[in-house]
């Protein structure tokens, strides 16, 4: 396999990978036109708790693009306020991916956004389902049509 560098393209998934976030997507129901909040709204319906969303310019999230934390009674999704806010929303459905597929951390490589440059084969097969996914939910979501080769 070639190593591929992170062009805004869909991540490679093994076989296992695209069965687990086929399973993953088909718990929400997406449809053109909705906005993030909705897509959280029906993340957190799927996962029987509340998420709560959390904006950040933390020193410690310099180096990060975001992260998530677990708990008994509702989930806290951080990401990077400083971010363009497309970018944010890509950090947002990422850590959504992770939610859906049952990942308990998100261990994604600091993304350097000058170059937009991430060597995919420092990802894990977690981090590269939840970036599938993050790429899945935009596409489903946007009213534009895709050209369906990218996503086949
Ligand atoms: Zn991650």
């Amino acid at each position: 396999m070639v190593a591929r560098k992170y062009d805004g393209v869909p991540v490679a998934l093994s076989h296992g990978s695209r069965t687990a976030t086929a399973a993953a997507l088909s718990e929400i129901h997406l449809a053109p036109g909705m906005t993030a909040c909705e897509v959280v709204e029906a993340v957190s319906t799927v996962i029987r708790k509340p998420i709560f969303l959390e904006p950040t310019v933390d020193d410690r999230f310099k180096m990060t693009t975001g992260g998530f934390a677990v708990t008994p009674e509702f989930v806290v999704i951080v990401f990077r306020g400083i971010d363009p806010h497309a970018y944010q929303m890509h950090s947002l459905f990422h850590e959504l991916g992770h939610l859906l597929c049952g990942h308990r951390m998100c261990d994604r490589p600091g993304t350097q956004l000058e170059s937009g440059a991430v060597d995919q084969l420092l990802w894990n097969e977690t981090e590269r389902e939840a970036e599938f996914l993050a790429y899945k939910i935009t596409s489903l979501i946007s009213r534009k049509t895709r050209n369906s080769q990218a996503f086949g």
